[in-house]
């Protein structure tokens, strides 16, 4: 009876019996009768007429007793059920409900909504007064009345809407960081779920772009993930490095102040792009979140910011031979480089505004031309962090609107709205080959969309929104990933695979 449409990290959005989930219940509902409570603390034993005809087994998992826990045993709580379909009883308020949905909550109820009421508080979306200070803050059809009931669950039920809205698009996480802000519990409760959390579930590329507001930016799954995987796949050959400061406008290379220096002066050695909290060699400036994010940019830098950046760089530097470091970069930018590469010696060719033209003139004067193009490592290098293989060719299109090409035949583009590699045919049949991002299906057609019974065998590695290859005995075909590999093995029901293109298999 669930039925889950789409994951992000802990969190989806699904159908409990034809309503969307995540899904917002009330007293008196129907549905209410058929969960076992089990060992409910009193206040829902209290509210809900428990029936004996039960949901099948295990399905329905009640998480109660929520708000007896601390940050770390609300995660946990979480963690223990994971896979099942999940209600927190009598736990959801406007301020927590994102939170308790971001850790994969598919149900919450209205009944704080309504104990709250009868002790005569009133629920803003993010804090509880008493109810005659409310006067001037709401003007809902249930305020009209004076139904402070009414008005406390519409206030949850449209927290419950607008995450379902935000899974739908992959900005709950930008949401929930913004919204734990408001109290120090969920804001401990988040931080020790970016640490200590199991991520098997979470997208690596994503079509939202990441804001890295807070503290807790930093130890978003995709930065952390980004940061380790860049630099394993990272593969420096030039004798020379340039360091370059970061964007507004990404990719980098399309912005303003990169095409200058690129017009002035000759760049044909390896790059790395210095951002917070981001560290970008330039062949992997197409990859999610590099491509997608906005940071605040007040030439303020925190000790924090630049011991974080500086550690990833080093390391970074450290990968590649260089025997001449160059950095054009200034301000916060320039503390990170010595900071990082105090054991290097350094060639500062920034003064003022990167862009002038005493400044262009020093980096044109001592940077050498390796005649390094990395163009045609954008292929090699995000294939190899997005699939553990190297895809080469001709590269054809307009930066950074561009494809592959093998002996005329299309093996892959970048994807703009994701971040990643789309494969083609040529491409599907290797990855098949080499049994990496494959999805085995049963001998039917596959149209829109892949559900998990179809499926046969998957890829444990897969994450949602994973470029994946599937296949049956006739047909062989491309897709995006909904949920994990592991999921696909083991669910039942829900969509496993957006169809993509398909063709049959010679
Ligand atoms: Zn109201």
């Amino acid at each position: 009876m669930f039925y889950q449409e789409k994951r992000e990290g802990y969190a989806r959005v699904g159908k409990l019996n034809g309503k969307r989930t995540p899904l917002m219940i009330e007293l008196g509902d129907e549905l209410l009768k058929k969960i076992d409570f089990g060992k409910a603390p009193y206040s829902a034993k209290f509210l809900v007429d428990v029936s004996e005809d039960l949901l099948p087994k295990g399905e329905i998992f009640a998480l109660t007793g929520i708000d007896r826990l601390d940050a770390r045993q609300l995660f946990r709580a979480f963690e223990e059920v994971r896979g099942k379909v999940v209600y927190a009883v009598a736990a959801a308020k406007p301020v927590n409900v994102s939170l308790l949905i971001y850790f994969g909550a598919d149900i919450v109820d209205n009944f704080l909504a309504i104990a709250k009421a009868k002790e005569g508080i009133f629920f803003t979306e993010d804090y509880e007064i008493p109810v005659e200070e409310s006067e001037e803050l709401c003007s809902c059809k249930f305020c009209e009345e004076k139904d402070l009931v009414g008005h406390n669950t519409e206030m949850v039920r449209r927290e419950v809407k607008k995450c379902r809205f935000l899974i739908a698009k992959e900005e709950l996480r930008n949401y929930v960081e913004a919204k734990v802000k408001h109290n120090p519990e969920l804001t401990a409760a988040l931080r020790i779920a970016d640490f200590e959390g199991e991520k098997e579930l979470f997208p690596r590329f994503k079509r939202s772009k990441c804001y890295f507001s807070n503290l807790e930016s930093v130890n978003r799954f995709e930065v952390q993930y980004f940061l380790k995987r860049a630099f394993e796949c990272y593969k420096p050959v030039t004798k020379t490095l340039l360091i370059l400061p970061c964007t507004a406008k990404k990719p980098y290379l399309v912005s303003k102040t990169h095409r200058i220096i690129r017009s002035k002066v000759k760049v044909g050695v390896n790059e790395i792009i210095i951002s917070s909290p981001l560290v970008v060699p330039r062949e992997f400036e197409l990859v999610y979140p590099a491509l997608n994010y906005d940071t605040p940019v007040t030439g303020y830098w925190s000790d924090e910011e630049v011991s974080f950046v500086a550690s990833w760089l080093e390391k970074f530097v450290k990968k590649g031979n260089f025997e001449k470091i160059v950095a054009h970069v200034e301000g916060g930018y320039r503390k990170v480089v010595e900071r990082a590469l105090k054991d290097f010696d350094v060639i500062y060719t920034a003064e003022g505004s990167i862009i002038s033209e005493s400044s262009l003139k020093k980096l044109s004067a001592v940077l050498e031309d390796e005649s390094y193009n990395f163009f045609d490592q954008i292929f090699p290098s995000i294939s190899r962090y997005q699939f553990d293989l190297e895809f080469d060719g001709d590269v054809f299109g307009k930066y950074p609107e561009i494809e592959l090409y093998k002996c005329d035949e299309k093996v892959a583009r970048i994807d703009l709205n994701y971040g990643k590699i789309d494969v083609y045919m040529f491409a599907a049949k290797r990855l098949l080959k080499e049994k990496k991002f494959f999805v085995k299906i049963g001998n039917f057609e596959p149209k829109g969309t892949i559900f998990a019974p179809g499926i046969i065998e998957a890829d444990e590695k897969i994450r949602p929104n994973d470029t994946v290859v599937f296949y049956s005995d006739e047909i062989i075909g491309v897709g995006t990933a909904l949920m994990s590999g592991k999921e696909m093995i083991n669910k039942k029901k829900g969509a496993a695979v957006k169809v993509k293109r398909v063709e049959p298999l010679r």
